[in-house]
């Protein structure tokens, strides 16, 4: 299979015909073995027998995976991808907000050896206060914070190569942070201006909520990507930083105490250099439990530190091709 095109659906019943129709048009005239998994993320409309109805109709192409309840767009992307069996994995929107046409350009992009293209929707066709400008605030933390830069990272429509789509698992909102985990297992990123259509049926399912949301995953996500195989590195840095601090408090009112006679528990200086003490020398400790998680992580799924992109002369297991 060379593409597998995957897409979560809520509540998407009029957009269903219409999504099949645009994906057809510009995927088959490639002449590739190609799919696409619609997960039905426990709609209430009439979405599922849409589905059901396309799968009848081309049971070459079309997959359904039904959950049974509403798991989030997250959780209904996971799914898609588990399924998938692409060597290039497209991820989109079933509203048609995205456009299926970007489609073979992007594969383009990973033919001329990228592993991710990220749509970026450069004209948006959103409301400007509640979607457009959070969107565009929180883009560039996301990309100040974890240096990769990219302008869209809540555009769905993205292209994956399917081996940097694994080894990670996709939790609350974060499927708009895939690039980000893809850069840490050192994938090439390429972004690439799509187009974005207004919605034309059914509804928007987020709100001004979401950028909260996101905001904390971001935080999980700097954490994992830069300090999950050393955790220590970030609470003792936190640690010694700590200690620092309250070693200068307690020099500073040793010599004022020696020097100038002036008594030490008479500002609140000193508990607070005690306080600050015990706090770095707490996050040192934690660093240290961190670490055994690490292990335990790594240890019990076998799982390695590194990825690799090529070997030479070598098998995946590790002996000469001609041993
Ligand atoms: N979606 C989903 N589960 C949900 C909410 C949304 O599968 O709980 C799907 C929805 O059907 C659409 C995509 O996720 O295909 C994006 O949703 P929406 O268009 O509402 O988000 P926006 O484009 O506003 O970010
Ligand atoms: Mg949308």
């Amino acid at each position: 299979m060379d593409l597998s095109i995957v897409v979560p659906v809520y509540n998407e019943e009029e957009n269903i015909p219409l999504l099949y129709q645009a994906i057809t048009t510009a995927v088959a005239p490639l002449g590739l073995e190609w799919e696409v998994l619609l997960v039905d993320d426990g709609s209430k409309d009439g979405s599922l027998k849409a589905l059901e109805a396309l799968a009848g109709k081309d049971a070459e192409h079309v997959r359904i995976i039904a959950l049974r309840r509403n798991f989030g767009q997250t959780a209904a992307i996971a799914a898609g991808i588990d399924h998938a069996s692409g060597d290039v994995v497209v991820l989109m929107d079933a509203d048609l907000q995205n456009d299926p046409a970007d489609i073979p350009r992007m594969l383009e992009k990973i033919a001329e050896g990228y592993d991710v293209v990220s749509g970026w929707r450069k004209d948006r066709k959103d409301d400007f206060a509640t979607r457009t400008l959070p969107s565009r605030l929180a883009n560039g933390l996301i990309s100040a914070v974890t240096g990769v830069h990219l302008h869209d990272y809540g555009c769905t429509l993205k292209a994956y190569r399917r081996e940097v789509l694994t080894g990670f698992k996709l939790y609350g909102e974060m499927h708009r942070f895939i690039p980000v985990y893809a850069s840490s297992v050192g994938a090439r990123i390429i972004e690439l201006p799509v187009r974005h259509h207004p919605r034309r049926f059914g509804k928007a399912k987020y709100g001004l909520e979401r950028t909260a949301k996101v905001i904390l995953d971001l935080f999980t996500v700097k954490f994992l990507s830069s300090y999950a195989n050393k955790p220590i590195y970030l609470f003792g840095g936190t640690g010694i930083g700590l200690m620092t601090l309250s070693g200068i408090g307690l020099l500073y009112l040793f010599i004022r105490r020696v020097f100038f006679g002036v008594s030490v528990l008479g500002s609140p200086l000193f508990q607070m250099s005690t306080m600050i003490f015990i706090l770095g020398f707490q996050s040192i400790l934690m660093g240290l439990i961190a670490e055994l998680l690490v292990r335990t992580y790594h240890e019990s799924q076998g799982k390695p530190t590194y990825t690799i992109r090529k070997l030479v002369n070598l098998s995946p297991n590790g002996h000469s091709q001609d041993d």
